[in-house]
C-alpha cells in the first residue's frame, strides 16, 4: 500500500489532449461502489498490495485497459541473464524491455521458437541439468524508497500507475514494508531451499530500484512456477487486522492463463497461513490493479501477511517466531501448490 498521496494520471492516447489527474488519499475507500472489470476485491478501507486499487478502479476504463489490451499472454523468452539469481542488478535482468515498451508481454526472441506460456507449464531449457526442478520467484513488496514515476498498469494499457511504492510502515514499530517483506522472503527463501525448491529473488537488499513490471518480468524470464510477492497490509482503523492472500483476477489477454492457478496457490496459502499462524482468516480476494500480477506469464499470489497498522500485529511480525510461522505456512502451501513433497 501506499502511505502518502497518490496521483494517478491517465493519458487517452488518441483523443491527443486528454489527461486526467487524480489525487486519492491512500486509503480511500473508493473501492466501494466501482464497477470497472479492474478492481474486483472489495476490501473496503484497507489498501494492499504494490499500490491503490481505488485509483486505478477509478481511472480505468476498460476499453483502454482490460479487454481491447493488444498483449497477448506470451512468455519472455529466455534472455541473456536467465541465469542471474536476482533482479537487483538493474543491468542484469530487466533491462531493454521495462517501461517504454507497453505492448512487450508478448516478447520475440531472437532465436526462440516457442513464445507461449500456459499457467503452470514450464519450459525445460535443453541440456539444463536441473530442468525438473521448481523454481519460484519471491518478490519482496516494495524497497527503501518508491519511484512515483509511472508503468503501465498492463501490457498495451494506457493507465499507469507508479512503478513501485514505499508502501506501509509499522504503526508501533515504525519498520517499513518492504524491510519486514525481506526479512520475510530471506527466510521463505531459505526454508524452500531445504526443500529443494530453486529459489530467485527479486531483491535480497533494500536498495534497489525495481518496478512492478520489471518484478514480474523476471518471474516470466525465469519461469517461475509459482511467483510470490510478501506484502504486508495497512488500514485506517487500527483495530483492523489479519491476512489475505491476493492473486491475479481474471483479465481477457493479461491474467487469464494464469488465473485459476493463482487462486489454488492462493488458497492455499491462506489455509497454510492461518492454521500456522492463528491470525484473523480475512480470506483471499482477486485484484485486477497490479502491474505485477497484470504482466505476468506465471502464476502469482501476494500475500499480505498482517497489518502494519494494527499495534499488536505489528509488534508480532516483528519477531523472529511469528515470522517462522509466515514461513512455515507458505512453505507448507507452495510445496503442496508445486506438488513437491
Ligand atoms: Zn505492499
Amino acid at each position: 500500500m501506499l502511505i502518502a498521496t497518490v496521483i494517478v494520471v491517465l493519458i487517452v492516447v488518441g483523443g491527443g489532449a486528454t489527461a486526467l489527474a487524480l489525487a486519492l488519499s491512500d486509503h480511500s475507500s473508493g473501492l466501494a461502489g466501482n464497477t470497472t472489470s479492474l478492481t474486483v476485491a472489495g476490501t473496503g478501507s484497507t489498501t494492499s498490495g504494490e499500490g491503490p486499487a481505488s485509483s486505478i478502479a477509478q481511472t480505468g476504463g476498460t476499453g483502454s485497459t482490460g479487454t481491447g489490451s493488444t498483449g497477448g499472454p506470451g512468455a519472455s523468452g529466455p534472455g541473456a541473464s536467465t541465469d542471474s539469481t536476482s533482479a537487483d542488478g538493474s543491468s542484469s535482468s530487466t533491462g531493454s524491455s521495462s517501461s517504454t515498451s507497453v505492448a512487450a508481454k508478448q516478447t520475440t526472441t531472437s532465436g526462440a521458437t516457442t513464445s507461449t506460456t500456459h499457467a503452470g507449464t514450464t519450459t525445460s531449457t535443453a541440456g539444463s541439468t536441473a530442468a525438473s526442478a521448481k523454481v519460484v520467484v519471491i518478490d519482496p513488496g516494495h524497497q527503501a524508497k518508491g519511484d512515483s514515476s509511472l508503468e503501465p498498469v498492463g501490457p498495451g494499457s494506457s493507465t499507469e500507475k507508479a512503478k513501485v511504492s514505499s508502501g506501509t510502515a509499522g504503526v508501533v514499530t515504525r519498520v517499513p514494508e518492504s524491510k519486514l517483506a525481506l526479512a520475510v522472503g530471506l527466510k521463505l527463501r531459505d526454508s524452500l531451499q531445504a526443500h529443494g525448491i530453486k529459489v530467485l529473488m527479486t531483491r535480497t537488499t533494500q536498495d534497489v530500484n525495481i518496478s512492478n513490471i520489471q518484478r514480474a518480468q523476471f518471474a516470466n524470464k525465469n519461469h517461475a512456477d509459482l511467483f510470490v510477492r510478501v506484502h504486508a497490509d495497512g488500514a485506517d482503523d487500527q483495530s483492523t487486522h489479519g491476512i489475505h492472500v491476493l492473486y491475479p483476477a481474471t483479465i481477457k489477454g493479461w491474467t487469464d492463463d494464469i488465473a485459476v492457478q493463482s487462486k489454488k496457490a492462493a488458497q492455499l496459502a491462506q489455509q497454510d497461513l492461518i492454521a500456522a499462524t492463528g491470525a484473523q482468516d480475512r480470506g483471499i480476494d482477486a485484484r485486477g490493479d497490479m502491474s505485477g500480477f497484470n504482466w505476468a506469464d506465471v502464476p502469482a499470489i501476494i500475500p499480505e501477511i498482517g497489518f502494519m497498522t494494527n499495534p499488536t500485529e505489528d509488534k508480532l511480525l516483528e519477531t523472529a517466531a511469528y515470522q517462522d510461522k509466515i514461513v512455515q505456512g507458505l512453505t507448507k502451501a507452495i510445496l503442496a501448490f508445486l506438488g513437491v513433497k
